[in-house]
């Protein structure tokens, strides 16, 4: 008769967490294998069975043993502590029989029995902090290299990734839990929620949730399991939440909001989204639901969203988006009570996307009113902010469903709105008070053909009313002075950096009725030449020459910029 082998994770402990199949898999083996501990946890569920106990490093030899007793024609059980083929004993049993030259055909039967391993029990005793990509990481170096454990702690922050910790440390092994924290902290903030269970679903279960620079400061053993949150894991009434997506931000102009409001936070534009739909089928009708111009058609038949469907196993219910379910969910148990699940706003997570603009009071006018500040001050309330920028504007950043009521109720009160990124920017002086005023048509100009036009880096032209230039015109990307009912140009500045330098001037004496046009093909042929990220600079360096005027090496001595905050 053929042995067989079953390979089964008994998940984290406890009798209820043990699947079904696992228990009938363990009363239909004759022979179990499993360190002494497991076997323990798993006593009440034997009875004739033959029990080979082994220590905890004698893996190799257990998983050896259970295949020798599967050729004899035994049915031998081979158990593992949450999921078998996590850090379990399923690759090594395989790997003993891959060296023996086992086929599927003919060898001793192999069948391999899931449990909820402890990444998935020790998460729902936190709350919900996997939610989104995450990965495990075992900090044992008893089979791996610390080197290779390090580099994938590294990419793992990097890219920012959940992450469970297995095997984070023992009576020996301490120092890997120190460096871990030491390299996620160069990646995320000491705030970032951690949690740290301890013995997940069994007698002496423990869980604490901290932060990233406080975690050490904890109890953590051979029995724990460490979940990282990531950058946007949030702890909400001492649990650990990770949002189902990321915020989005998105500005003003078209190029630079390639989403709709409406049209954010679907599966079929935002991956991550809430509303994801399950079943292919809805994927194409979300996509119907929109018009041409891409406007939001109201379904009518909304009384299927109405009724519970949790209540339903129809396939109606599958394919119901999860923050629907979600609130149903909440629904049904809030019933008739008061509860303060009512109070829960789906606003508050289908909403999650940030919009981000600069306000200015103008092109050449620089005072804000009180009824201009008062009025941004409401629209950004406690939760958004607005940042003083160096370049004569406002960044506001606001959470809002509604993008379109916020820019028509600050235009309205007369600010100049404008998009954040890699747009052209008009930054022009006072023109002392407004009181030299006779240039401010050319900036005005200027700024209604090309300001907030999308280019390859941010583009800052400096306009200034009179030769003293007082707010630094000659100093942007290009810069425009206005002198004797004429124009100077100047191109190329380097606005930041240790070796910055002025523009080059370029011309002198330009007539008024041809600056314009002249600015708008040096900033067109920008656009459409300059190389992503490349900065004016090195733009007209590169090309030598723009509109018949030639690129000058600064002069100075170079100098190695300095990365941020060296
Ligand atoms: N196959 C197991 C993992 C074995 S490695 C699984 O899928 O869960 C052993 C590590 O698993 C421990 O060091 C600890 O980090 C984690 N672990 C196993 N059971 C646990 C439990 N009940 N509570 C918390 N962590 C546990």
């Amino acid at each position: 008769m053929a042995g067989k082998l079953l390979i089964i994770g008994f998940g984290p402990g406890s009798f209820e967490h043990i699947t079904k199949r696992a228990r009938e898999a363990i009363q239909e083996s004759e022979i179990i294998i499993g360190y002494n501990t497991y076997v323990d946890l798993i006593a009440g569920l034997l009875s004739e069975q033959q029990v080979v106990r082994t220590g905890m490093t004698e893996e190799v030899s257990r998983a050896q043993e259970a295949v020798r007793q599967a050729k004899l024609g035994k049915k031998v059980a081979v158990i593992s502590s949450g999921d078998a083929g996590v850090y379990g004993m399923a690759g090594l049993v395989y790997e003993v029989l891959m060296e023996q030259g086992w086929k599927r055909e003919g060898g001793v039967e192999v069948e391999v029995i899931p449990g909820i391993s402890a990444v998935h029990s020790s998460g729902s005793l936190l709350g919900a902090p996997i939610m989104h990509d995450s990965c495990t990481i075992s900090l044992s170096d008893h089979l791996t290299p610390w080197e290779l454990i390090a580099k994938r702690v590294e990419a793992a922050g990097m890219a920012d990734f959940v992450i469970a910790l297995y095997n984070p440390r023992s009576g020996r092994r301490t120092r890997q839990i120190v460096e871990t924290q030491r390299i996620l902290l160069k990646y995320r903030s000491p705030l970032t929620p951690v949690g740290i269970v301890k013995s997940a679903y069994r007698d002496r279960q423990h869980t604490v949730v901290t932060t990233l620079e406080d975690m050490l400061n904890h109890d953590i053993g051979m029995l724990t399991t460490i979940i990282i949150g990531n950058s946007a894991t949030k702890l909400y009434e001492g649990l650990m939440i990770t949002p189902r997506g990321y915020q989005r931000k998105y500005t003003l102009s078209a190029e630079t909001q390639p989403l709709k409001p409406h049209q954010r936070l679907k599966s079929e534009a935002e991956p991550w989204a809430l509303e994801q739909l399950e079943a292919e089928a809805d994927f194409d009708e979300s996509f119907e639901a929109y018009d041409e111009e891409g406007e939001l058609i109201e379904d009518d038949e909304s009384e299927e969203i109405a009724e519970p469907a949790l209540l339903k196993s129809s396939p109606q219910a599958q394919s119901s988006n999860s923050l629907q379910l979600a609130m149903e969910a909440l629904q049904l148990v809030s019933q008739g009570k008061d509860s303060p699940a009512l109070a829960f706003d789906s606003k508050l997570i289908a909403t999650q996307a940030i919009f981000e603009f600069a306000v200015s009071p103008g092109v050449a006018n620089k005072k804000m009113s009180a009824a201009q500040l008062c009025a941004l001050g409401e629209i950004v309330g406690d939760r958004g902010d607005i940042e003083y920028s160096p370049h004569h504007q406002l960044i506001v950043r606001v959470q809002t469903d509604d993008p379109n009521r916020i820019t028509s109720e600050l235009s309205a009160l007369g600010l100049l709105l404008s998009p954040i990124g890699d747009v052209a920017q008009i930054k022009a002086c006072d023109f002392c008070n407004l009181e030299k005023g006779d240039s401010i048509p050319y900036a005005e100009a200027i700024h209604n053909r090309i300001g907030n036009l999308e280019v390859p880096k941010e583009l800052k032209i400096g306009f200034n009313g009179c030769g003293m230039a007082c707010y630094g015109a000659v100093q942007q990307d290009i810069g425009i002075v206005y002198r004797k009912e004429k124009f100077d140009l100047f191109l190329g500045g380097k606005t930041v950096g240790r070796n910055a330098h002025a523009a080059q001037p370029v011309a002198e004496g330009i007539e008024p009725n041809e600056l314009v046009d002249l600015v708008t093909r040096i900033v067109e042929r920008y656009k459409k030449e300059g190389h992503p990220n490349e900065r004016f600079h090195k733009f007209f360096k590169r090309v030598k020459e723009i509109e018949g005027y030639r690129h000058q090496e600064a002069v100075g001595f170079v100098i190695e910029n300095a990365l941020c905050g060296d």
